[in-house]
Order: C-alpha cells, then structure tokens, then sequence
C-alpha cells in the first residue's frame, strides 16, 4: 500500500469538486470505483431532530440506482437500526454498513466485524444505564439517541450558556466508568468503547474484505464523502489509497477547521448531484 499520511489544509485551500464527468473519468482512468458515504450531513442536511433526518426521494432513487452500479459503503455514527430505518430496507441490503463509526460492520459479502469484547460491552451497557436514569437532571433540550456501541447526548436545542453545563456533567458520569471515551460531533457528544477503531479504519477493513482478490491498489478508486470532526478519520484513510477522492460537505464560510479532505461540496444537494454524476459515467 502506498502509504502517503495527510496534511491537515485550511478550508480557504480547498478545491472545490468538478461536476463534470469528463474531470471525474480523467480520474478513474479506468480503476474500479468504491463509494463510501456518511450520512448526517452527507446524504440529509442536519435537522433539529435527528430521528427526522430523513432520505429526500431524489437522493434515495441516486442511492438505489449508485448501489446497483458500484460497491457502496454507508459509514456512520448512527447505530445500525435508526440507519436501517433511514435507508429503507431497498437500499440497506445493497450496501456495506459501517454503524456505530464503524465499530459494526455488515458487509456485502455477508461478513460482519463486531468491536468491542463482553467486558467492555457490559462495562458500556452499565454506563448507557446510568446517562439514561441521570438524563432529567442535565440542562433542558438535551436528548439521548442510543445505539448498541455509542450514546449520543444531543444538544442542539439547549441553551449555548448551558452547553459547559452538560459537557461537564456527561465529562463527571463518564469518569464514573473504565474504557469509555467522549468524541465530540455538530451539537452532539458521543460516548463510546475507548478502542483504537473508528470510521477510516472501517473503511480500510471493508476494502480489505470486498475488493477483488486480484486487485492491486492501482485497480481500485476510493471516494468518501462526510462532513464532520468523525469524517477526518475516514479521509485520512482513504487519502492513503493511490487513487482517491476525499470530499467534505461544507459550505466554504462554515468550515471553521482545517481537515484532511482535498475537495469540497458545499452540502447534501451537491452530493446528489455528484452521486447523480457517477452514474452518468
Ligand atoms: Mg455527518
């Protein structure tokens, strides 16, 4: 593998992508495409609710039609059954999922990768109890979303003078327990299993498992596309591959970070429109 670790660029920097197909063919230059795609902020724009981050029907029929096309990846924060319920059971079966930012994987081929011993999942499961008894007591708006390998403490409908309040309240239950780790996403802090895994790493390994077993990493064209603090894992793994794009959602003036990805879409109607475009090829 052609190992190349990236550079952390100011958003100002960054391309944005070319919409046209003749661009994105000169790329390819004939290797074998492999999609992976976040979904929040990707695939939905961010809404005030995450259970009503809903498919639009353009973008479903694009994922349909993409799935039907080339290998595509879903990797996500979102724990494997909300995701379901998002993509429809149309399209969760034609895709390999990475939930849980990838700590559960469902392959195409039928492979599945769990990470995460008993220990440490009962260790989990403890804590998810207790954030759960305790959630009442924290500042009004914050709302849990569960998923068999993270907890999500959402809040974005909390005031912003009460936002230290509930980090450091989430930061004290935490300390409570051994092995657990605070990642931080858009309005949302999420705790999870402290192992060294995350959403690049499940990229790599379902490349790993579902490319042909001839293909040399020359064969192969990796694109992601996320939008979020999480999503730098993700580009800096795919960035490793000789043949790469990686994309992040953003709208130049937002993008208040530097990132690893080397394009830019501004948001999720450009991603369908880019998605659309790979089909067109
Ligand atoms: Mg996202």
């Amino acid at each position: 593998m052609t190992i190349s670790s990236s550079t952390l660029v100011p958003p100002c920097s960054l391309p944005h992508l070319p919409l046209e197909p003749l661009s994105i063919v000169q790329m390819l230059a004939g290797s074998r495409l492999y999609i992976f795609l976040d979904y929040d902020g990707t695939l939905t724009p961010i809404v005030p609710v995450p259970a009503n981050a809903v498919l639009s029907p353009l973008m479903k029929d694009t994922l349909v039609s993409l799935t039907e096309r080339y290998p595509v990846g879903i990797v996500t924060g979102r724990g494997r059954s909300a995701i379901t319920k998002f993509l429809t059971e149309e399209i969760i079966h034609k895709v390999s999922l990475a939930a849980s930012h990838g700590f559960d994987i469902h392959m195409l081929n039928g492979k599945m990768l769990h990470v995460g011993d008993n220990h440490q999942m009962s260790n989990f499961r403890r804590f998810k109890d207790a954030l759960r008894e305790y959630i009442s007591e924290f500042p009004t708006g914050c709302c849990i979303e569960e998923t068999g390998y993270s907890i999500s403490l959402h809040y974005r409908n909390v005031k912003k003078e009460e936002w230290a309040v509930v980090e450091s309240m989430l930061d004290s239950l935490i300390s409570r327990y051994i092995g657990l780790i605070r990642k931080d996403g858009k309005m949302v802090f999420e705790t999870r299993l402290d192992i060294d895994w995350n959403k690049g790493k499940a990229i790599e390994y379902i490349i790993s498992n579902i490319t042909h077993p001839n293909d040399t990493l020359n064969d192969i064209f990796v694109i992601y596309i996320g939008d979020d603090i999480t999503d730098e894992d993700g580009f800096q793994s795919v960035n490793k591959y000789p043949n790469h794009l990686s994309i992040i959602v953003s709208p130049d003036e937002e993008l208040g970070r530097p990132t690893h990805a080397e394009y830019r879409l501004c948001d999720p109607a450009e991603v369908h429109d880019f998605l659309n475009m790979l089909l067109q090829l």
